[in-house]
């Protein structure tokens, strides 16, 4: 698919840049013209992934080693991207994962980490970024942030209690970013992902023995797993001047709602 949007002249930021739904997001981004730096906790595998956006966009990557559960680092990320590209129009919040843990014997330690990964990056990412975003703002129009939930931050995941917190706390720490920069032009949205196939996740279907294929068609009217890239493009959707009037939205990409039955409607 060619690209959707024009960012020509845009500087995006794509925290977990380097796989998954952060890796298409940063490659759509790359393709629609934008200049993007991705940050992940490994130098190595930001800079293999780089390699790759390079050489299948010819766009211009800019990797940033960064812990985001670490303010300090998200901070000298935010810094190392304005020195090297000289401004930031769009920050997309994506870095993030889940631990499986039941609510009756989860460690603490495991709910701390959920936290931060998941709900302390994007505060800590956002707030460092928020100068630049206000001064792209006010010479644009308008500066963006997507913030990457997930649907177990609307319905709850079971086993995944922590995560679930956070992602609705995600959702909230939208709505409330959304009030108070909305302001200076500073849209702030979220997308909150269903069931995505991303090289991970199906990595771990496999050792599992999860049947992704029969879950997602037994729960969603789209009838299969999502692909990252139909996350990206939802993504870029609403850092584009085509979702100019929303903000503090959470947009889900999941193949429909979760809607139980009593009888077959299916004509
Ligand atoms: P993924 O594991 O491929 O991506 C997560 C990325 O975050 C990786 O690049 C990883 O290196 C990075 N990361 C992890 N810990 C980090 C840290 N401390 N500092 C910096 N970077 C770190 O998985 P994904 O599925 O692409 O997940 C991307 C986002 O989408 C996450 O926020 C996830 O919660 C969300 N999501 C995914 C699904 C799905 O089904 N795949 C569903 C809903 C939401």
């Amino acid at each position: 698919m060619g690209a959707t949007f024009d960012f020509t002249g845009k500087v995006a930021i794509v925290t977990g840049g380097g796989s998954g739904i952060g890796e298409a997001t940063a490659t759509e981004f790359l393709r629609s013209g934008a200049k993007v730096a991705i940050a992940g906790r490994k130098a190595d595998r930001l800079e293999a992934a780089a390699e790759k956006m390079r050489k299948t966009t010819g766009g211009e990557v800019f990797c940033c080693a960064t812990d985001v559960r670490v303010q300090e680092q998200c901070q000298a990320l935010i810094e190392a991207v304005v020195r090297h590209f000289g401004r930031i129009d769009i920050l997309i919040n994506n870095a993030g994962g889940a631990r499986h843990a039941a609510l009756r014997t989860a460690p603490v330690e495991s709910w701390r980490q959920d936290m931060a990964l998941n709900l302390d990056s994007a505060f800590f990412c956002s707030q460092a970024a928020y100068p630049h975003l206000k001064a792209a703002a006010a010479e644009n129009g308008q500066a963006v942030i997507v913030n990457i939930s997930s649907m177990a931050g609307n319905g709850g995941t079971t086993g995944c209690g922590g995560y679930s917190a956070a992602k609705a706390g995600l959702q909230m720490f939208t709505r409330v970013s959304a009030a108070e920069w909305g302001p200076k032009g500073v849209r702030v949205n979220a997308v909150a992902a269903g069931m995505i196939a991303t090289p991970l996740a199906k990595a771990n279907w496999a050792k599992t023995g999860f049947d992704a294929n029969a879950s997602a068609a037994a729960t969603f009217p789209l009838r299969r797993p999502g692909e990252p890239e139909e996350v990206a493009r939802a993504v870029l959707f609403m850092a584009s001047d085509a979702a100019s009037y929303i903000t503090g939205e959470t947009l889900i990409v999941g193949g429909g709602p979760t809607i139980k039955g009593m009888i077959d409607t299916d004509d």
